[in-house]
């Protein structure tokens, strides 16, 4: 088969819509598909400083890639999580992913900040569930402290769909009151965007192949049986039958989303009295569960003017 626009032979075939694409014309749909998203949800303005988290992965590397050819003033953040060889992989492929970006990388290791890895803490906590908030913590709190505009993730429609389908099967309303491609700043909380949102994992790692950027594909060792996969699946098997399943779903739920919305119960925030940030409770729920005294300072200190 050829691409839809040229004469060269197809490098993938889209199912929705249905369409065959050589790999400068794949490239050229997938940019496009995130400026429109930026202009559709409001993401960004031209001028502001963006932290781009960035695991080592290829939703991050491409979210970084991409923001950065399109002329945003980008800055990357990896967190180490202190998974053995797993998160030194992770932060060697972050490295390389910067370097050949030519943008300042900023690293911070759980393990020496917080005295231990991810997996290594004992509670009855589950792992992921104290990996998520710790991560939140971090890239909100760094981004505060060094005064970006916007913190950029890497997720994708298959993470958004199945994070939203698994939260209906709970009826998580509370999560369900929250999601979406922009989470507004407010206070010390930094806007969170998702650039990747309407574009699929398939897509994501066709762009990755069709660009030559590079990646760790390995799964982190915790997220090995975790629900989310198999609600991916069930949402994969969906969409072979039906094409458009997984975008038609998400784009339906920002539609119906002020239901959960209207059943938001509004918690009165103040100040967590350890490291100053937003917190329901006297201290917040990072500083509670990693037991710190002192708040932890992210401020990177300028020598001539660059960053370390
Ligand atoms: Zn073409
Ligand atoms: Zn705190």
């Amino acid at each position: 088969m050829r691409c839809k626009f040229c004469e060269k032979p197809a490098f993938i075939k889209l199912h929705y819509p249905k369409m065959y694409l050589c790999p400068e014309h794949f490239t050229e749909y997938f940019e496009r598909k995130i400026k429109r998203t930026i202009e559709r949800y409001k993401l960004l303005k031209p001028d502001e400083r963006v932290l781009v988290v960035v695991s080592g992965g290829k939703d991050s590397a491409v979210t970084a890639y991409v923001l950065k050819k399109l002329g945003y003033d980008i800055e990357c953040l990896h967190i180490n999580l202190g998974i053995g060889e797993y998160s030194e992989k992770s932060e060697e492929h972050a490295q390389k992913q910067c370097e050949a970006l030519g943008v300042p990388l900023h690293i911070v290791r759980v393990k020496e900040l917080l005295g231990h890895g991810i997996g290594e803490v004992r509670t009855r906590r589950p792992t992921c569930s104290y990996c998520g908030l710790t991560k939140r913590y971090i890239f909100n709190k760094f981004a505060y402290d060094n005064g970006f505009d916007a913190v950029a993730t890497g997720h994708n429609l298959d993470d958004e769909a199945s994070f939203i389908f698994s939260n209906m099967m709970h009826w998580n309303t509370q999560y369900l009151a929250k999601q979406g491609p922009l989470t507004p700043g407010e206070g010390k909380f930094v806007k969170k965007i998702k650039p990747l949102y309407e574009l699929t994992e398939r897509e994501v790692v066709a762009y990755a192949l069709a660009n030559g950027i590079e990646y760790h594909s390995e799964e982190c060792p915790h997220a090995h049986g975790a629900t989310t996969l198999e609600f991916k699946e069930v949402l994969n098997d969906m969409e072979e039958k039906r094409p458009g399943t997984k975008i038609n779903f998400v784009k339906g739920y920002l539609r119906k989303k002020h239901i959960f919305e209207a059943e938001l119960e509004e918690v009165e925030l103040r100040e967590c009295k350890i490291c100053g940030m937003p917190s329901s409770g006297e201290v917040c729920s990072f500083c509670r569960f990693w037991r710190l005294e002192e708040p932890l300072d992210f401020r990177v200190k300028k020598i001539n003017g660059k960053g370390r």
